[in-house]
Formats: structure tokens, sequence, C-alpha cells
């Protein structure tokens, strides 16, 4: 037994040290990544069901990497979310989408929210609401027109201070929205509240809702409960027609997913929006 446990260790241990070296020369590159400007923010339409109209954008980072080519979130912000990195790169992700959202709006292109996800480091950070202030002001994109992505768990630790935050962000006049909703704690507690303004399903739900009845309830009870809120719904993950319509049933108000379209680079994004409302 005492020879299982060394082994089993040695094995943590090796393994430990893979995933720590790993981690180090990934943080090495993305600290440099920033000022070389290797980060680059993908666009993925956000459509009204009523009206088939594009109404909004989430933002979502990517690393053109010089050597591995475009590599997605899920490679490296975790890595940048334990680094401290996070917050750096969530402030340039801000700024840029707000860029972003008055060259569109500057170009002529119809009214767009600009959606933005938050890191729980990022939003705890005493300095939040003045990189916002700053953010808005320095591009000149309407507060009305920027909804920031927060997690459930955000919303849970630390009550007080981040029910302060919530609350003066919320005086800037822009919208709030609970991303992956359904996967956290759901305490419905928070939805009481915060003042929030949307609710993202998170497309675990969304996946099945054509063949799980179990997931078709889920879905159809968290929009009957955001109406009762007075709250948006948003799907996301939505990758074909069926379920598309289903959730229009549902009266469901907005979706995303790739039935719609993938994220796309800025330029892409405009294309797509132009070709859709000539259509
Ligand atoms: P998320 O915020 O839940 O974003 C949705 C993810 O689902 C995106 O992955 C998107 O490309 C993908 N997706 C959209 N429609 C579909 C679909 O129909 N089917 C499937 N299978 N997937 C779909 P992506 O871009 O790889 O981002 C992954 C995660 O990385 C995001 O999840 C978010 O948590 C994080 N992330 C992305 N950009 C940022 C950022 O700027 N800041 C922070 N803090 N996190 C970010
Ligand atoms: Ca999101
Ligand atoms: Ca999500
Ligand atoms: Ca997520």
């Amino acid at each position: 037994a005492k020879a299982d446990g060394h082994n089993t260790c040695r094995f943590f241990d090796a393994r430990m040290n893979v995933e720590a070296g790993e981690g180090h020369r990934l943080r090495q590159g993305l600290r440099r990544a920033l000022e070389r400007k290797e980060f680059v923010l993908h666009y993925q339409p956000q459509i009204d069901l009523d009206s088939g109209r594009v109404i909004g954008a989430e933002a979502l980072i990517r690393w053109q990497h010089p050597e591995l080519g475009l590599v997605p979130p899920g490679r490296f912000i975790p890595v940048v979310e334990e680094s401290g990195l996070i917050v750096p790169i969530g402030e340039w992700v801000l700024r840029e989408a707000c860029r972003q959202g008055v060259a569109w709006r500057d170009a002529g292109l119809p009214e767009l929210v600009i959606a933005v996800n938050m890191s729980a480091t990022q939003f705890r950070r005493d300095d939040i609401e003045q990189t916002v202030i700053r953010a808005l002001a320095d591009s000149g994109h309407d507060p009305a027109l920027l909804e920031l992505e927060l997690t459930e768990s955000i919303l849970i630790g630390d009550t007080e201070r981040v029910l302060d935050t919530v609350r003066r962000l919320k005086l800037l006049g822009l919208k709030l929205a609970i991303d992956d909703f359904g996967t956290g704690y759901s305490s419905f507690s928070y939805l009481k509240r915060f003042a929030v303004d949307k609710l993202k399903i998170d497309q675990s739900f969304i996946r099945d809702l054509q063949s799980d009845p179990d997931d078709a309830v889920i879905v159809r009870t968290i929009i009957q409960m955001a109406r009762s809120l007075g709250l948006r719904t948003v799907a996301e993950g939505v990758e074909s027609a069926e379920i598309a319509q289903r959730l229009s049933v549902f009266r469901c108000d907005e979706v995303q997913g790739y039935y719609f379209s993938r994220p796309l680079p800025a330029d892409d994004f405009a294309q797509f929006l132009s070709a859709r409302s000539a259509a």
C-alpha cells in the first residue's frame, strides 16, 4: 500500500511538472502578447428571435500566436486568470470592443449591443468602475450599448462588495448579463438582489433540446421565470433551425450559435451584417 501511495505521488508530481512547464511557457508568451498586439477579438452575432435582426455581438478573444496560429481562449484564459494577467488583457478587451462598436456605428452599421466577458478577478478589482468609465469615455461608445457578461460565480462570493460594484456599473447605464446560466450554484436569490438585465442560458441545456425532454423543461422554465422577473433571455449554442424554432415557441428573446454564425473577425462580421440587412 505504501509503495502504491508513493507511485501515485510520483505520478501526480510528474503530471504537475508538465502542467507547470506548459503553463510557464504559455505565460512567457502571453506576457509579451499584449505588447506585440497578438490578441484579436472575434464577434458572434446575437439575433432577436421576433424580428430576425442581429441586435448584438459578443466579443470573444483569440490569441494570434506567431507559431501556433489562432489559439482559442480555453487554452489561455485559465492561465491568465491564475497569473493576474487577466487584468490588463481584460482591460484591452473592453477598450477594443468599445472602439470596434464605435467604428461600426461610424461606418453606418445598424445599432449593436457589444457584449464583453468579464472574469471574476477583473470584476472584483477596486478600479473596475474607473476602467469601464475610461473605456467608454475614450471610445465614445454609448453605455446603453455595452453589456458585461458575468458568470454566476462572480455574484456568489463577497456579496456586499459585488452588490456595490453592480449598482455603480448599472448607474453608468450599461447592461449586465449572467453567462452560462444554470451551470453555477443557481441560488436564485441573487437574481432578486442584483439588477441584471439578461440571462444567457448555457449551451449544455440547448444542445440536446430536441431529444432530451429534461433539457426542454429546464429551458422552458428558465425562460418563464426570466420573463416573470422582467429579464431578457439569450440561448447560447444554437446549432439548428429546429432548436431556434423551439426556442421561439418557448418565447426566448435572443439566440446565438453556429446555426446563425460562428464568431467572426470584425470585418467579416460587418459583411455578415450588411448581407443580412440587404436580404
Ligand atoms: P462563453 O462566454 O460561454 O462563450 C461561448 C463559447 O461558445 C465561445 O467559445 C463560442 O465560440 C462558442 N459557441 C458559440 N456558438 C456555439 C455553437 O453553436 N456550438 C458550440 N459548440 N459552441 C458555440 P470561445 O470563443 O472558444 O470562448 C470560450 C470561453 O472563453 C468563453 O465562453 C469565455 O468563458 C472565455 N472567453 C472568451 N473571450 C473572453 C474574454 O475576452 N474575457 C474572458 N474573461 N473570457 C473570455
Ligand atoms: Ca460569454
Ligand atoms: Ca456562455
Ligand atoms: Ca463559459
